[in-house]
């Protein structure tokens, strides 16, 4: 699945978090929304999941990215 890369239009420390990875279908829209903060935000980039070790959850963290993953239809968590 491929992992979206969006970050907040806003100015930093006016929304949630800076920039975030989003896991979506490819035949979904992008989000304009931030899910947590409902904010807009703005697509960077898109790669596929398991493309670079690099991007690996715990250097996700290290980096302050924060991953969403959707449960459900309009459910969001933080891992
Ligand atoms: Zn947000």
């Amino acid at each position: 699945m491929p992992i979206y890369e969006y970050r907040h239009k806003g100015k930093p420390g006016d929304t949630c978090e800076e920039t975030f990875e989003f896991f979506q279908k490819m035949s979904d829209d992008p989000i304009d929304k931030c899910p947590v903060c409902g904010r807009a935000v703005e697509k960077i980039l898109s790669r596929f999941s398991g493309a670079s070790d690099r991007m690996a959850p715990t250097r996700l963290k290290e980096l302050g990215f924060t991953k969403l993953v959707r449960r459900d239809k309009g459910v969001y968590e933080k891992e």
